[in-house]
């Protein structure tokens, strides 16, 4: 048999560009990337948590390994509400991350308080003219789709539905 037909071998190009991990802002959660990892263990479990001080009673958001106030490392994660109010807000109209850019604009960031704290988060499902402060708004679990095959997760607010 003649031996003259020559390789063929085949490449191909990839159809969307994989975003470098760099360009992922969202942290990764697990044991081996951060000491909060039972912060986001909670979440995805459903409860939102933060540590709390086991010396000076202490309860910091986001979550510490160390204490702020007394510098104690005996820190318990406690639940937190699911639900709180709006104390400030502000819309988000452009000018976003290149590694954000699929997220639609304009959307609403606020400062939600809680009770036991108050944290900072985007306020899903309502627009910047039709929020006011005081207004009561509940936790939203967001699932992270990303370079990373780690289930991720991260925590919005929506106003409560009546
Ligand atoms: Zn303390």
């Amino acid at each position: 048999m003649s031996d003259d037909t020559p390789t063929r071998k085949r490449v191909s190009v990839p159809e969307e560009i994989e975003l470098p991990r760099m360009l992922d802002f969202y942290e990764l959660q697990t044991d081996d990337h951060t000491q909060i990892a039972e912060f986001y263990d909670n979440l995805r479990d459903g409860q939102l948590t933060t540590t709390q001080c086991q010396d000076c009673d202490e309860i910091h958001f986001p979550p510490r390994i160390v204490c702020p106030e007394c510098m104690s490392d005996d820190l318990e994660y406690v639940d937190l509400p699911h639900t709180g109010e709006v104390l400030a807000f502000s819309e988000v109209r452009g000018g976003l991350p290149l590694g954000l850019a699929d997220h639609e604009t304009p959307y609403v960031l606020g400062v939600v308080d809680l009770g036991p704290v108050r944290l900072s988060a985007r306020i899903d499902d309502v627009a910047y003219a039709d929020l006011e402060i005081g207004d009561e708004v509940e936790l939203v679990i967001v699932e992270i789709d990303g370079p990373t095959d780690e289930d991720r997760v991260f925590y919005r607010f929506k106003p409560v539905s009546e």
